[in-house]
């Protein structure tokens, strides 16, 4: 187990391409415990980094299609999202 150091949720934006159109469209993400887990980290020299993927699914805005994608986001240093 990893110790999980976010404090979630934690609301983003991402850039999500929907595979239907090609559109891209800037989405308001709330990363949870529920949708975010923990998969790996590696220890850089000034600290852990860890890598976090998320399960997401948005309606496109230009063609209401479910994009259904996963997020990779890294905390490093601890406590700051990337
Ligand atoms: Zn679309």
């Amino acid at each position: 187990m990893f110790k999980v150091s976010l404090n979630f949720p934690i609301g983003r934006t991402f850039e999500i391409e929907c595979e239907q159109c090609s559109n891209k469209y800037d989405y308001d993400i709330e990363l949870t415990h529920g949708n975010t887990e923990q998969v790996a980290s590696y220890d850089r020299n000034i600290g852990l980094e860890i890598q976090y993927e998320s399960d997401i699914s948005v309606n496109c805005k230009n063609c209401n299609d479910l994009i259904e994608t996963k997020l990779d986001i890294w905390e490093y240093p601890i406590g700051t999202i990337n």
